[in-house]
């Protein structure tokens, strides 16, 4: 029903939304980032990837779940050694496998014949797909993590359609150029979507030799890489192809757990280290992944209103913009510059164009964040009420309190 019929006297924004919208709405309400993991075709390694990044966000102490909405090959459950499992219900909603704290369901363990599924037609897979995000129960997550059908078709479509506030995606690809190209169609689509696009991974980028430790360019290395650059988005990093990747999928056990220690799981660290950051809501934190960006100085974004932190930053007056010593935390210069009128996405670009490294805000929407970080700007929300300076130097000395994300819009 919408406002109109109504007699206008309704204070909502008029739109009206399915049962399911709403359920679905309800279902994913208290969960803070949602990571799409898209390829461009199957494959690539996107499974494994959306399973390595969610144990190791989890590994990091954040609340995680892990979504296998894959109709063509749902392999989580062989990744994390559920094939036998079943999933329960608590009398009104599907509960989540625990392993090891990551909460996991699998579209290959809710329909009787995965194998079918891949036959099913349109109407029949966005059904299923809304289905299956409307009754799970996932509770309070720092992160949802969505491993999706590989391609640009209906599939991976409609599960962007179903799960509307996405806060960004992983793209994976092989570095070779046919795999290139397919992966372009990929980033345009979360353009034509709307959907930032956190970073592109490289996998199977080169094979480490398990005796003498050479690196052979299989395909030519660096297709992604060079992608990412022309498409003027964020590189996440390469991840060889590495043996024991493979055996540790097949086997049911999680490569950056019970691998940790290999070179190959840093390069999965370095890929989780800006996803990470989405969750900064501590200075502290926030801090070390500045570091890592490199130079002496970094260059950190206020929004304000009144000379004061402004609760909400997409109307703010002003943005103050401080060049701090990384070192020191002293504030070497300050410039107070007026924002470009509100337009959707656009302010994180702007931003970008500033050469802002860091944003702290008060409070910041999902779909925002996930747009700061397609720009290579960390965010930290939750910040209080106060001048800049004083913002700089609690964040400087690692004692910014931050509260929780509320904008007050
Ligand atoms: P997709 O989800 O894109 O179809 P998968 O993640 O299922 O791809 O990976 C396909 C196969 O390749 C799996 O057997 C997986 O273990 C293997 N694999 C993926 N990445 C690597 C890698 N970097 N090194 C070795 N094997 C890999």
């Amino acid at each position: 029903m919408s406002c109109e019929s109504n007699g206008g006297g309704c204070s909502c924004s008029g739109d009206a939304v399915s049962d399911d919208t709403a359920a679905v709405r309800a279902r994913l309400s208290k969960i803070k980032h949602k990571v799409i993991v898209l390829s461009g075709k199957g494959g690539v390694g996107k499974s494994t990837v959306a399973t390595n990044l969610a144990v190791a966000l989890s590994s990091e102490g954040k609340r995680v779940g892990l979504m296998d909405v894959d109709f063509h090959g749902p392999s989580i459950p062989g990744m994390l050694n559920l094939k036998k499992e079943k999933l329960t219900s608590n009398g009104s909603a599907v509960v989540p496998f625990e392993v090891a704290g990551l909460k996991v369901v699998s579209i290959g363990l809710l329909i009787d014949d995965a194998d079918a599924a891949v036959i099913w037609r349109g109407p029949m897979k966005m059904t299923a797909i809304t289905q299956f995000v409307k009754d799970v129960e996932w509770g309070e997550l720092d992160y949802l993590i969505i491993d999706s059908p590989p391609g640009t078709g209906d599939e991976p479509l409609s599960v962007c359609q179903v799960i509307e506030d996405l806060s960004g995606a992983v793209v994976v690809t092989t570095p070779q150029s046919v795999a290139v190209d397919d992966v372009r169609r990929s980033v345009n689509f979360c353009h034509q979507l709307n959907i930032p696009v956190l970073g592109v991974v490289e996998n199977m980028s080169g094979f480490v030799c398990p005796k003498c430790g050479e690196l052979t360019e299989i395909f030519k290395s660096g297709g992604g890489e060079k992608m990412a650059s022309e498409m003027k988005v964020p590189f996440l990093g390469k991840i060889p192809i590495d043996p024991q990747i493979a055996h540790a999928g097949d086997d049911g056990k999680p490569y950056v757990y019970h691998f940790a220690k290999t070179e190959s799981a840093k390069c999965f660290e370095k890929v989780v280290s800006p996803i990470l950051a989405m969750d900064v809501m501590n200075g502290k934190a926030a801090a070390e992944q500045v570091k890592e960006k490199g130079g002496n100085v970094m260059r950190i974004a206020i929004p304000m209103v009144e000379g004061k932190l402004s609760n909400h930053f997409g109307h703010c007056e002003k943005f103050a913009l401080l060049d701090v010593n990384k070192d020191t935390g002293a504030v070497e210069s300050r410039e107070d510059i007026t924002p470009p009128p509100h337009e959707p996405g656009l302010l994180p670009k702007w931003l970008a164009e500033k050469n802002a490294d860091l944003i702290i805000a008060g409070g910041m929407g999902n779909r925002a964040q996930g747009l700061f970080t397609e720009q290579g700007i960390i965010v930290v929300t939750g910040a209080p009420v106060d001048e800049p300076e004083n913002i700089v130097k609690a964040y400087c000395a690692g004692t910014l309190v931050t509260g929780d994300n509320l904008c007050d819009h």
